[in-house]
């Protein structure tokens, strides 16, 4: 399905230059088959762009690396990361890579396009959710999360920037360059992750990354509860002047709830941001019931949330 080996002299993988495709079509894709519009945005190795596939007319957001600044930039195991994390997975809330091509100078995602931008453009404009429009969207991360973690994937950068919103407002999550595979079968690309120093953005951080660079599942967990936090406060519970200060906010669990929060809300942030990972709400188990029974959730109907109708938040 999906392939690491260092297949040209650049070491950044050549193959496949197709990955599996809705409609059960497998030929080859090149640059050629897509015309391109507008950059929908760039992040510090890429430009995403709107692209037309331009046989059936269907538009993407197309991911392109330039390699040789990924090589120069030490990325080609991110690149890889990525690629292979998102081969892996096809869900409704997670962005899925249709091709994956490339000519000699660049690399190709064709993804699904989110149109609505980031979650966290939608927070901005809102300065915050009210509690029903974040009771949804959590609800749509946390079916997300569980699949990944269903999978053997631990996101590990789980913040309102890399939850995209497609043109019905439903999420997509995205941004699998720092995603973990935790399963045996992928012994490889879980190995060497431990003596890392730091991954992911500094207010999302989990105490365990910071006090002993270990990582697991229950990191997302931590994750959730500043999402749910941020949803509902408009900034993420702990923030400080730098980095450092920051750090220090999480390993002392320092942050206050507004008193807006209801106090089912307060209730769940409280049992998501616990120093222990193995304390958080739904850590050690096989999936994500316990965070779904919780009383914040009492009025979801987790069977179909990507046909429900979002909440109007505009
Ligand atoms: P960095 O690499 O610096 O962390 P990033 O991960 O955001 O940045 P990209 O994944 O390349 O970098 O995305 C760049 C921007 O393009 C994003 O901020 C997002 O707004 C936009 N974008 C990315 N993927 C999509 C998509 N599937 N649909 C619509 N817009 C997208």
């Amino acid at each position: 399905h999906s392939s690491t080996q260092p297949s040209d002299t650049a070491g950044v993988t050549a193959s496949p230059s197709t990955v599996s495709t809705p409609r059960g079509q497998s030929q080859k894709r090149t640059v050629k088959d897509f015309t391109f519009g507008r950059i929908l945005g760039e992040g510090s190795y890429s430009t995403v762009m709107l692209g037309t596939e331009k046989s059936a007319g269907t538009e993407f957001a197309v991911k392109i690396l330039d390699k040789r600044h990924i090589i120069k930039e030490k990325k080609t195991k991110y690149v890889n990361i990525e690629k292979t994390t998102l081969s892996r997975l096809s869900h409704p809330f997670i962005v899925r890579l249709h091709y994956a091509f490339q000519d000699p100078g660049s690399l190709y995602f064709v993804l699904d396009l989110a149109r609505n931008g980031e979650l966290l453009s939608l927070i901005r404009r809102l300065q915050r959710l009210p509690e029903d429009g974040a009771r949804f969207y959590l609800a749509e991360i946390v079916t997300a999360v569980e699949y990944l973690h269903h999978k053997g994937v631990i996101h590990r950068d789980l913040k309102p920037e890399n939850i995209l919103l497609d043109e019905n407002m439903h999420i997509k999550l995205t941004d699998f360059g720092t995603a973990k595979l935790v399963d045996e079968s992928n012994v490889a690309s879980t190995s060497p992750q431990r003596s890392q120093s730091f991954v992911g953005t500094a207010e999302y951080v989990s105490p365990e990354l910071l006090t002993d660079k270990t990582v697991d599942k229950s990191s997302d967990l931590w994750a959730l509860g500043c999402i749910l936090y941020q949803l509902l406060a408009g900034q993420p519970p702990f923030k400080g002047p730098n980095e450092y200060l920051t750090f220090q906010k999480i390993l002392r669990l320092e942050y206050s709830m507004p008193d807006h929060f209801s106090p089912q809300a307060r209730d769940l942030v409280s049992r998501l941001l616990v120093l222990g990972p193995s304390e958080r709400l739904g850590a050690g188990e096989s999936d994500l019931s316990a965070i779904k029974r919780h009383p914040f959730f009492r009025d979801i109907n987790w069977d179909n949330l990507h046909e429900q109708t979002p909440p109007n938040l505009i």
